[in-house]
Protein backbone atom coordinates (compact mmCIF):
# COMPACT_ATOMS: atom_id res chain seq x y z
CA UNK A 1 0.00 0.00 0.00
CA UNK A 2 2.68 2.52 1.08
CA UNK A 3 4.78 1.40 -2.35
CA UNK A 4 1.87 2.42 -4.33
CA UNK A 5 1.30 5.76 -2.57
CA UNK A 6 4.66 6.61 -3.32
CA UNK A 7 4.99 5.23 -6.70
CA UNK A 8 1.84 7.98 -7.17
CA UNK A 9 3.58 10.53 -5.48
CA UNK A 10 6.55 10.14 -7.92
CA UNK A 11 4.51 10.09 -11.13
CA UNK A 12 2.74 13.41 -9.19
CA UNK A 13 5.85 15.34 -8.79
CA UNK A 14 7.18 14.27 -11.94
CA UNK A 15 4.51 15.96 -13.96
CA UNK A 16 4.32 19.36 -12.33
CA UNK A 17 4.67 21.75 -14.86
CA UNK A 18 8.61 23.49 -13.46
CA UNK A 19 9.64 20.05 -13.81
CA UNK A 20 13.32 19.99 -14.90
CA UNK A 21 12.34 16.89 -16.69
CA UNK A 22 9.88 18.63 -19.01
CA UNK A 23 12.44 20.93 -19.83
CA UNK A 24 13.04 21.52 -23.50
CA UNK A 25 16.43 20.61 -24.72
CA UNK A 26 16.52 24.77 -26.14
CA UNK A 27 14.12 26.85 -26.39
CA UNK A 28 15.04 30.90 -28.59
CA UNK A 29 12.46 32.99 -28.64
CA UNK A 30 12.60 36.59 -31.07
CA UNK A 31 10.76 40.11 -31.41
CA UNK A 32 10.98 42.55 -34.01
CA UNK A 33 9.30 45.60 -32.15
CA UNK A 34 6.20 46.05 -30.76
CA UNK A 35 3.64 48.67 -31.69
CA UNK A 36 0.73 50.05 -33.92
CA UNK A 37 0.85 46.97 -36.32
CA UNK A 38 -3.10 46.83 -37.79
CA UNK A 39 -3.61 44.11 -39.72
CA UNK A 40 -5.89 46.27 -41.80
CA UNK A 41 -3.10 48.68 -42.57
CA UNK A 42 -0.49 45.21 -43.79
CA UNK A 43 -0.73 44.35 -47.27
CA UNK A 44 -0.22 40.48 -47.89
CA UNK A 45 3.52 41.08 -49.13
CA UNK A 46 4.61 43.18 -46.56
CA UNK A 47 3.34 40.91 -43.77
CA UNK A 48 5.62 37.73 -45.61
CA UNK A 49 8.07 39.57 -45.34
CA UNK A 50 8.16 40.41 -41.66
CA UNK A 51 7.33 36.47 -41.65
CA UNK A 52 10.21 35.67 -43.85
CA UNK A 53 12.28 38.23 -41.35
CA UNK A 54 11.72 36.67 -38.05
CA UNK A 55 11.66 33.17 -39.30
CA UNK A 56 15.22 33.54 -41.13
CA UNK A 57 16.29 35.09 -37.45
CA UNK A 58 14.24 31.87 -35.70
CA UNK A 59 16.63 29.46 -38.41
CA UNK A 60 19.78 31.16 -37.32
CA UNK A 61 19.55 30.86 -33.69
CA UNK A 62 18.44 27.83 -34.12
CA UNK A 63 20.89 26.04 -35.62
CA UNK A 64 22.96 27.32 -32.98
CA UNK A 65 21.42 25.76 -30.40
CA UNK A 66 20.59 22.37 -31.94
CA UNK A 67 24.08 22.36 -32.93
CA UNK A 68 24.70 22.06 -28.95
CA UNK A 69 25.94 25.80 -29.03
CA UNK A 70 25.54 28.19 -26.16
CA UNK A 71 22.96 30.56 -25.50
CA UNK A 72 24.82 33.73 -26.32
CA UNK A 73 25.78 32.25 -29.53
CA UNK A 74 22.28 31.68 -30.35
CA UNK A 75 21.58 35.33 -29.06
CA UNK A 76 24.06 36.52 -31.52
CA UNK A 77 22.97 34.69 -34.34
CA UNK A 78 19.31 35.39 -34.21
CA UNK A 79 19.67 39.19 -34.18
CA UNK A 80 22.33 39.62 -36.51
CA UNK A 81 19.61 38.86 -39.91
CA UNK A 82 17.33 41.39 -38.33
CA UNK A 83 20.30 44.05 -37.68
CA UNK A 84 20.61 43.11 -41.17
CA UNK A 85 17.10 43.33 -41.92
CA UNK A 86 15.64 46.69 -43.36
CA UNK A 87 12.48 46.19 -42.15
CA UNK A 88 13.38 46.06 -38.28
CA UNK A 89 14.28 49.19 -36.44
CA UNK A 90 18.25 48.07 -35.76
CA UNK A 91 21.26 48.51 -37.86
CA UNK A 92 20.15 48.98 -41.76
CA UNK A 93 16.88 50.26 -41.80
CA UNK A 94 16.91 51.74 -38.18
CA UNK A 95 14.79 55.10 -37.09
CA UNK A 96 16.39 58.49 -38.12
CA UNK A 97 16.96 61.21 -35.29
CA UNK A 98 16.00 64.97 -35.81
CA UNK A 99 19.85 65.62 -37.21
CA UNK A 100 18.84 62.84 -40.09
CA UNK A 101 21.33 60.43 -38.68
CA UNK A 102 21.14 57.00 -37.41
CA UNK A 103 22.33 56.12 -33.75
CA UNK A 104 22.63 52.65 -32.65
CA UNK A 105 22.25 50.86 -29.23
CA UNK A 106 22.53 47.50 -28.14
CA UNK A 107 22.83 45.32 -25.08
CA UNK A 108 24.37 41.90 -24.09
CA UNK A 109 23.57 39.82 -20.72
CA UNK A 110 24.72 36.14 -20.03
CA UNK A 111 23.16 34.63 -17.42
CA UNK A 112 25.52 32.20 -16.73
CA UNK A 113 27.96 34.39 -15.46
CA UNK A 114 25.73 37.65 -14.76
CA UNK A 115 28.07 39.57 -17.21
CA UNK A 116 26.83 42.13 -19.12
CA UNK A 117 27.70 44.85 -22.08
CA UNK A 118 26.26 47.67 -23.72
CA UNK A 119 26.87 50.53 -26.61
CA UNK A 120 24.85 53.93 -27.00
CA UNK A 121 24.50 56.02 -29.61
CA UNK A 122 26.98 54.46 -31.99
CA UNK A 123 26.92 55.68 -35.96
CA UNK A 124 29.38 53.21 -37.47
CA UNK A 125 29.22 49.81 -35.94
CA UNK A 126 27.35 47.86 -38.53
CA UNK A 127 26.56 45.35 -35.89
CA UNK A 128 26.07 47.01 -32.24
CA UNK A 129 24.64 43.51 -31.10
CA UNK A 130 28.07 42.22 -31.78
CA UNK A 131 29.85 45.27 -30.25
CA UNK A 132 27.35 44.81 -27.02
CA UNK A 133 28.86 41.52 -26.53
CA UNK A 134 32.70 42.23 -26.99
CA UNK A 135 32.13 45.15 -24.22
CA UNK A 136 30.70 41.56 -22.04
CA UNK A 137 33.08 39.55 -22.88
CA UNK A 138 36.44 42.07 -23.52
CA UNK A 139 36.24 44.26 -22.02
CA UNK A 140 36.00 45.59 -17.69
CA UNK A 141 33.05 47.61 -18.60
CA UNK A 142 29.67 47.27 -19.03
CA UNK A 143 28.90 50.23 -21.43
CA UNK A 144 30.54 52.34 -23.74
CA UNK A 145 28.86 55.06 -25.32
CA UNK A 146 29.26 57.19 -28.77
CA UNK A 147 32.71 57.72 -30.69
CA UNK A 148 34.45 55.51 -27.54
CA UNK A 149 32.05 52.62 -28.22
CA UNK A 150 33.40 52.98 -32.03
CA UNK A 151 36.72 52.69 -31.16
CA UNK A 152 36.24 49.74 -29.19
CA UNK A 153 34.41 48.27 -31.80
CA UNK A 154 36.83 48.97 -34.26
CA UNK A 155 39.62 47.51 -32.16
CA UNK A 156 37.95 44.39 -31.85
CA UNK A 157 38.10 43.86 -35.58
CA UNK A 158 34.29 44.46 -36.10
CA UNK A 159 32.67 45.88 -39.51
CA UNK A 160 32.75 49.53 -39.52
CA UNK A 161 30.50 51.15 -41.72
CA UNK A 162 29.32 54.84 -42.91
CA UNK A 163 26.43 56.22 -41.43
CA UNK A 164 24.60 56.56 -44.26
CA UNK A 165 24.80 52.57 -44.96
CA UNK A 166 22.05 52.24 -42.28
CA UNK A 167 20.11 54.97 -44.25
CA UNK A 168 16.21 53.78 -45.93
CA UNK A 169 14.20 55.60 -47.49
CA UNK A 170 11.36 54.97 -45.59
CA UNK A 171 12.99 56.31 -42.49
CA UNK A 172 13.78 59.39 -44.04
CA UNK A 173 9.89 59.86 -45.29
CA UNK A 174 8.90 58.65 -41.64
CA UNK A 175 11.05 61.56 -40.51
CA UNK A 176 9.91 64.14 -42.85
CA UNK A 177 6.10 63.51 -42.13
CA UNK A 178 7.03 63.99 -38.29
CA UNK A 179 9.63 67.46 -39.12
CA UNK A 180 6.23 68.31 -41.23
CA UNK A 181 3.87 68.29 -38.64
CA UNK A 182 5.65 69.53 -35.61
CA UNK A 183 6.59 72.57 -37.87
CA UNK A 184 2.81 73.41 -37.80
CA UNK A 185 2.17 71.85 -34.08
CA UNK A 186 5.75 74.17 -32.98
CA UNK A 187 5.99 70.97 -30.63
CA UNK A 188 8.29 68.01 -29.93
CA UNK A 189 7.05 64.85 -31.53
CA UNK A 190 8.07 61.27 -31.27
CA UNK A 191 6.17 59.09 -32.78
CA UNK A 192 4.60 58.70 -36.53
CA UNK A 193 0.61 57.67 -36.65
CA UNK A 194 1.39 57.68 -40.47
CA UNK A 195 3.62 54.73 -40.45
CA UNK A 196 1.77 52.18 -42.08
CA UNK A 197 3.14 49.22 -39.78
CA UNK A 198 4.09 50.58 -36.65
CA UNK A 199 3.16 54.11 -36.04
CA UNK A 200 5.58 54.46 -32.35
CA UNK A 201 8.78 52.43 -32.31
CA UNK A 202 10.65 48.68 -32.60
CA UNK A 203 13.95 46.96 -31.88
CA UNK A 204 14.91 43.40 -32.01
CA UNK A 205 15.84 41.10 -29.30
CA UNK A 206 16.16 37.42 -28.26
CA UNK A 207 16.60 35.48 -25.57
CA UNK A 208 17.54 31.71 -25.21
CA UNK A 209 17.60 28.67 -23.27
CA UNK A 210 20.47 26.44 -24.32
CA UNK A 211 20.76 22.40 -23.55
CA UNK A 212 23.30 23.19 -20.58
CA UNK A 213 20.53 25.22 -18.92
CA UNK A 214 22.11 28.61 -19.59
CA UNK A 215 20.16 31.80 -20.38
CA UNK A 216 21.58 35.13 -22.29
CA UNK A 217 19.16 37.76 -23.56
CA UNK A 218 19.92 40.75 -26.23
CA UNK A 219 18.21 43.82 -27.54
CA UNK A 220 19.32 46.22 -30.32
CA UNK A 221 17.64 49.29 -31.65
CA UNK A 222 17.81 52.37 -33.51
CA UNK A 223 15.42 53.83 -30.78
CA UNK A 224 12.99 56.29 -31.42
CA UNK A 225 12.54 58.34 -34.81
CA UNK A 226 13.27 62.36 -34.13
CA UNK A 227 15.34 61.46 -31.31
CA UNK A 228 17.42 64.55 -30.34
CA UNK A 229 20.33 65.79 -27.58
CA UNK A 230 21.58 62.31 -27.51
CA UNK A 231 18.02 60.66 -26.23
CA UNK A 232 18.98 56.70 -25.11
CA UNK A 233 16.04 54.63 -24.16
CA UNK A 234 16.02 51.58 -22.65
CA UNK A 235 17.36 49.18 -24.88
CA UNK A 236 21.13 49.31 -24.45
CA UNK A 237 20.22 49.31 -20.49
CA UNK A 238 21.21 46.62 -18.42
CA UNK A 239 18.07 45.74 -16.26
CA UNK A 240 15.31 47.67 -18.41
CA UNK A 241 15.49 46.81 -21.70
CA UNK A 242 17.40 43.20 -21.45
CA UNK A 243 18.51 41.08 -18.48
CA UNK A 244 19.21 37.62 -17.79
CA UNK A 245 20.12 35.40 -14.76
CA UNK A 246 20.60 31.17 -14.83
CA UNK A 247 18.09 31.52 -11.52
CA UNK A 248 15.13 33.29 -12.97
CA UNK A 249 14.91 34.17 -16.40
CA UNK A 250 16.24 35.97 -19.73
CA UNK A 251 14.23 39.50 -20.89
CA UNK A 252 14.10 41.41 -23.70
CA UNK A 253 11.77 44.42 -24.11
CA UNK A 254 10.55 46.68 -26.77
CA UNK A 255 8.93 50.08 -26.20
CA UNK A 256 8.61 53.28 -25.09
CA UNK A 257 12.03 53.41 -23.37
CA UNK A 258 11.61 55.95 -20.86
CA UNK A 259 9.01 53.95 -19.48
CA UNK A 260 10.66 51.02 -19.29
CA UNK A 261 13.65 52.86 -17.72
CA UNK A 262 11.63 54.29 -15.05
CA UNK A 263 10.01 50.73 -14.25
CA UNK A 264 13.34 48.79 -14.72
CA UNK A 265 11.17 46.33 -16.77
CA UNK A 266 13.51 43.73 -17.57
CA UNK A 267 15.15 43.00 -14.23
CA UNK A 268 11.54 43.59 -12.62
CA UNK A 269 10.48 40.24 -14.54
CA UNK A 270 13.40 38.65 -13.24
CA UNK A 271 12.65 40.23 -9.21
CA UNK A 272 8.73 39.37 -9.40
CA UNK A 273 10.54 35.64 -9.99
CA UNK A 274 12.89 35.61 -7.71
CA UNK A 275 11.14 37.18 -4.84
CA UNK A 276 7.69 36.57 -5.13
CA UNK A 277 8.07 33.23 -6.41
CA UNK A 278 5.87 34.45 -9.66
CA UNK A 279 5.67 32.42 -12.78
CA UNK A 280 7.46 33.81 -15.84
CA UNK A 281 4.18 34.32 -17.16
CA UNK A 282 2.22 35.92 -14.09
CA UNK A 283 5.64 38.34 -13.69
CA UNK A 284 5.40 39.73 -17.27
CA UNK A 285 1.75 40.13 -17.52
CA UNK A 286 1.62 41.82 -14.60
CA UNK A 287 4.53 44.51 -15.99
CA UNK A 288 3.41 44.79 -19.28
CA UNK A 289 -0.31 44.97 -18.60
CA UNK A 290 -0.87 46.43 -15.17
CA UNK A 291 2.14 48.74 -13.91
CA UNK A 292 3.05 50.15 -17.38
CA UNK A 293 -0.38 49.96 -19.01
CA UNK A 294 -1.73 52.20 -15.85
CA UNK A 295 1.41 54.67 -16.35
CA UNK A 296 0.42 54.77 -20.76
CA UNK A 297 3.74 53.47 -21.25
CA UNK A 298 2.92 51.00 -24.62
CA UNK A 299 5.44 48.30 -25.18
CA UNK A 300 5.92 44.57 -24.73
CA UNK A 301 8.69 41.78 -23.94
CA UNK A 302 10.26 38.40 -24.86
CA UNK A 303 10.93 36.31 -22.20
CA UNK A 304 12.33 32.78 -21.33
CA UNK A 305 12.81 31.10 -17.87
CA UNK A 306 15.32 28.31 -16.53
CA UNK A 307 12.28 25.53 -17.01
CA UNK A 308 12.06 26.71 -20.67
CA UNK A 309 8.82 28.24 -19.79
CA UNK A 310 7.96 31.64 -22.52
CA UNK A 311 6.22 34.43 -21.94
CA UNK A 312 5.60 37.36 -24.88
CA UNK A 313 2.89 40.04 -23.40
CA UNK A 314 2.79 43.21 -25.22
CA UNK A 315 0.23 45.92 -24.74
CA UNK A 316 -0.04 47.32 -28.29
CA UNK A 317 -1.85 46.60 -31.34
CA UNK A 318 1.13 44.02 -32.07
CA UNK A 319 4.12 42.86 -31.72
CA UNK A 320 6.48 40.50 -34.00
CA UNK A 321 7.68 37.94 -32.53
CA UNK A 322 8.50 33.79 -32.35
CA UNK A 323 9.73 31.18 -30.60
CA UNK A 324 10.94 27.63 -31.21
CA UNK A 325 11.50 25.35 -29.08
CA UNK A 326 13.88 21.99 -29.42
CA UNK A 327 10.43 19.87 -28.96
CA UNK A 328 9.79 21.19 -32.71
CA UNK A 329 7.34 23.35 -31.62
CA UNK A 330 7.40 26.80 -33.27
CA UNK A 331 5.64 29.60 -34.06
CA UNK A 332 5.45 33.10 -35.46
CA UNK A 333 2.85 36.02 -34.55
CA UNK A 334 2.71 39.63 -35.32
CA UNK A 335 -0.86 40.77 -33.93
CA UNK A 336 -3.02 40.52 -30.59
N1 LIG B 1 12.70 50.65 -26.53
C1 LIG B 1 13.21 51.40 -27.65
C2 LIG B 1 13.61 52.76 -27.21
O1 LIG B 1 12.89 53.38 -26.43
C3 LIG B 1 12.25 51.49 -28.76
C4 LIG B 1 11.40 50.28 -28.99
O2 LIG B 1 11.63 49.23 -28.46
O3 LIG B 1 10.44 50.38 -29.74
O4 LIG B 1 14.61 53.26 -27.68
Amino acid sequence: MFQIFITILILMLSQTPDSPAERPDFVLVIHGGAGTIKKELMTPELEAEYRAGLQAALDAGKAVLEAGGSAEDAVEAAILPLEDNPLFNAGKGAVFTHEKTVELDASFMSGKTGEAGAISGVKTVKHPIRAARKVMEESVHVMLTGTGAEAFAQVQGLEMVENSYFYTERREKQLDRILAREAEAHETELDDPNEPVRKKHGTVGAVALDKYGNLAAGTSTGGMTNKRYGRVGDSPIIGAGTYADNATCAVSCTGHGEYYIRNVVAFDVSARMKYQGSSLQTASDQIIHEVLKEQGGTGGLIAVDKDGHIAMPFNTSGMFRGYVKSTGEQNIGIYQ
